[in-house]
């Protein structure tokens, strides 16, 4: 008998309902009350949806993130909100969003912790902060709740933790001091918890350790050993659980720990889960996660048996099927989804569809194909469909993919003589300005897309309502003295969806929400097939930008790294692959845009640090496919027309290199988050082309003064010669107000007179 059970289930709601009890109680129209009956309902209606499990997941729910509940379990609360008032729940929402999070509640002034990517998905933690001094206490009350909760209904709980190694990794120090030291102070207390676990009942506990998938220096293994030989206990069951990567250097370690049960991403690790079988011992549960959590393609149900059955045969009852990672990252019900056309509806799997899949998965394994025989033809005769629909492969897009040549990623002349015909032609002066590319996304913007997605404004009144915000930001710059100016994008809902509605091989769902952070969703697009571009996306706003100013223009475009890092993509090809079509259709873009007129454009690439491996091994293949979309996307172009690229919110002196083998003429790169940390990255490497370092951070509201950004830029002129200095904001301004706007980008355009006049 093999038992199925599930890592965690997407917590926000099929209709985002988390998401809305959450904004409700901020806002404070609703009580602290009505927020955890919210809760209670939503875990309890998840429950249900997995009630065909053998095990279900208990404390996977969380108002707002795990890492931070965990924190919370654990004592580990930052000094600064650790006397105050309240109910727990306020001051954890002080932590996660800082003061505004209940403003009135208790006084302000409360700094958020920062929040970072976890792992290599597109959802964001609250790190724990650490320091010599943290010390870690018990508060198991969330985690008993839920347990109580869980068999007042009836639930085959199997509670879900995060585990102590990967909980100091995903941790800070702010004081340099060295995190494993804390494992010690640390390791009594999971002892506690779990004892406290198994009074209360509990048989299993899933004991999360993703950082076995990522490379691990020889302390930080040694600790594995000591922390579970602590941990070891007789009391409840540890499903020591792994995902979103291979084991390799870390197999052996994983399979000797002294847990009873190990669950790896038998997708990602499929070539090594005959070597941990090999290694695991006998009376140890192997837990396979065969359904992609990440994904929304239908799972190939009678390939992933053929594979299964002769481990099932092997191991029988200590066979755990799952999913490979918790499906928090995919939305929760393809049923809601009702524009969707049926064909493609057939291919896609959300994540109730997913727990659906693996029951079949079992119950064919348990009691033979036979019974299954119905759900197993179904499911490959849409496999079968998928994978020769002309919807999905388009030849003419394949034949384009192979007249891709070396040559097509290359600019005619280096940047040096680039730069000289550039500047011949756009005449800018010294420390030029420019921005991001958004402009605030008024009340009125939003109004105005709403009412034409319903219907009820025109394409016409739509258009020109478009046309007239342009022309407002167009003005507004010109009065401003920016020197290069931006069109604004008041059309763009988001920057990736904009690109993917007008490309063929992309769909969108209606309700396909994923968590991003809190109570923030994306809804990412869904690219099914060969991507080919209609016609020209921006070529007309941009145009029409232009008409209204004698200054240049940017054309303003996505790149293809940063469309394919923000999309749920195709399973059935390379990644590689799919990033070269979205390369050939923005370069296509990136054409009509120069044949038009347009003497700058610009190409960002925000998410293009996303997409980096799990182990830094592995960094070196994907920045060179990376890189080489991009520069397919953008090389085309004549030497005199300027290319532009844009990247935000990551680290990238660690990557500085691959920017700079990019090409492209000028970057702006955010670096207000670290204080300029940036420009150290300058004084190793030399970057051949302009950068323009942002002076304006734009998630705050505080408007920089002249000095300020003065200062910013002359200590980028200690290391970037200043004839290759821009003066710009960190990122697009479209989360801001004009009223701030405008100030700062005096401000700016003031400070870069000083600088040029003061050289
Ligand atoms: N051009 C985009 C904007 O200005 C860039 C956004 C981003 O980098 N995330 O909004
Ligand atoms: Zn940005």
């Amino acid at each position: 008998m093999s038992i199925t059970h599930n890592l965690g289930f997407p917590r926000i709601g099929a209709n985002r309902e988390l998401k809305f009890a959450l904004e409700s109680y901020w806002k404070k129209e609703s009580s602290l009350d009505a927020l955890k009956t919210a809760g209670a309902e939503l875990r309890q209606r998840h429950w249900a949806h997995q009630s065909k499990l053998d095990w279900s997941p208990v404390g996977d729910f969380t108002f707002y993130d795990q890492v931070l509940d965990m924190s919370f379990t654990l004592g580990n609360l930052p000094g600064r909100v650790r006397d105050l008032s309240g109910d727990s729940l306020d001051n954890y929402f002080r932590i996660a969003r800082g003061r505004s999070a209940v403003d009135g509640v208790c006084g302000g002034g409360i700094q958020a912790s920062e929040m970072t990517k976890w792992f290599d998905t597109n959802y964001h933690y609250i790190v724990p902060e650490l320091s010599v001094s943290t010390i870690f206490t018990l508060n198991a009350s969330r985690l008993i709740d839920e347990l109580e909760q869980s068999r007042r209904l009836g639930v085959k709980a199997k509670v879900v933790i995060i585990g102590p190694l990967t909980y100091l990794w995903l941790g800070k120090t702010k004081d340099d001091s060295d995190k494993l030291a804390l494992l010690s102070r640390l390791l009594p207390v999971y002892v506690q918890l779990l004892s406290k676990l198994a009074a209360c009942g509990a048989e299993w506990v899933q004991i999360d350790e993703p950082i076995l998938v990522t490379e691990l220096d020889s302390r930080w293994q040694q600790a594995f050993v000591l922390a579970y030989n602590t941990l070891h206990t007789n009391h409840v069951k540890l499903l020591l659980s792994t995902y979103f990567g291979q084991l390799r250097e870390n197999l052996s370690l994983a399979c000797r720990l002294p847990v009873q049960g190990l669950h790896v991403d038998a997708l990602n690790a499929r070539d090594e889960v005959s070597n941990v079988i090999s290694k695991l011992p006998d009376d140890c549960v192997l837990s396979l996660g065969i359904i992609n959590g990440r994904n929304i393609w239908k799972t190939d149900l009678t390939a992933t048996l053929d594979w299964l059955e002769p481990i099932h045969r092997q191991l029988g009852h200590r066979l755990w099927l799952a999913p490979s990672c918790s499906l928090l990252h995919v939305p929760v019900d393809l049923e809601s989804e009702r524009k969707l056309d049926i064909e493609l509806r057939s291919w896609l799997s959300f994540a109730i569809q997913k727990l659906h899949e693996l029951s079949i998965l079992s119950a064919a394994l348990n009691n033979g194909r036979q019974f299954m025989e119905t759900e197993l033809r179904d499911n490959q005769s849409a496999i079968a469909a998928r994978k020769i629909s002309a919807r999905v492969h388009n030849p003419s897009v394949k034949a384009a993919l192979a007249r891709i040549d070396a040559n097509m990623e290359c600019r005619t002349s280096p940047y040096s003589e680039r730069a000289r015909k550039q500047h011949e032609q756009l005449k800018l002066p010294l420390y030029p300005t420019t921005t991001i590319g958004s402009f605030p996304q008024t009340e009125e913007i939003r109004r105005a897309r709403s009412l034409f997605h319903r219907g009820e404004l025109s394409e016409s009144s739509y258009n020109s309502a478009m046309r007239e915000q342009i022309a407002h930001s167009v003005h507004k710059q010109e009065a401003l003295g920016l020197d290069v100016l931006v069109h604004g994008e008041p059309e763009r809902n988001d920057m990736v969806e904009y690109f993917g509605e007008q490309l063929e091989g992309y769909a969108f769902s209606q309700f396909g929400w994923v968590q991003s952070y809190g109570s923030r969703c994306v809804k990412p697009p869904i690219m099914f097939g060969d991507i080919l571009r209609l016609k020209p996306m921006t070529v007309e706003w941009i145009q029409y930008a232009q008409s209204l100013t004698h200054k240049p223009m940017k054309g303003m475009l996505t790149g293809p790294v940063t469309i394919l890092n923000w999309s749920f993509v195709r399973d059935d090809q390379p990644r590689t692959v799919s990033c070269q079509q979205l390369a050939l259709a923005i370069r296509e873009e990136v054409l009509d845009l120069e044949r038009a007129g347009v003497r700058v454009i610009q190409i960002d690439e925000a998410a293009l640090r996303e997409g980096l491996p799990l182990r830094q091994a592995q960094w070196h293949e994907y920045l060179q496919w990376a890189i080489s979309a991009f520069r397919i996307a953008a090389n085309g172009v004549r030497d005199n027309t300027q290319i532009h690229t844009h990247m935000c919110y990551s680290e990238f002196n660690d990557i500085i290199a691959s920017i700079a083998d990019m090409d492209a003429d000028v970057i702006t790169i955010e670096t207000s988050r670290s204080n300029m940390e940036l420009l150290d990255a300058f004084d190793h490497f030399n970057y051949p082309n302009e950068i323009g370092p942002g002076v304006y951070d734009i998630h705050s509201p505080n408007i920089p003064t002249q000095d300020h950004i003065i200062q910013l830029m002359r200590n980028a002129a200690k290391r970037i010669p200043a004839q290759r200095l821009w003066v710009n904001p960190d990122c697009g301004l479209k989360t801001r107000a004009w009223a701030e706007v405008v100030p700062a980008l005096r401000n700016m355009v003031a400070a870069a007179h000083t600088l040029r006049s003061t050289k």
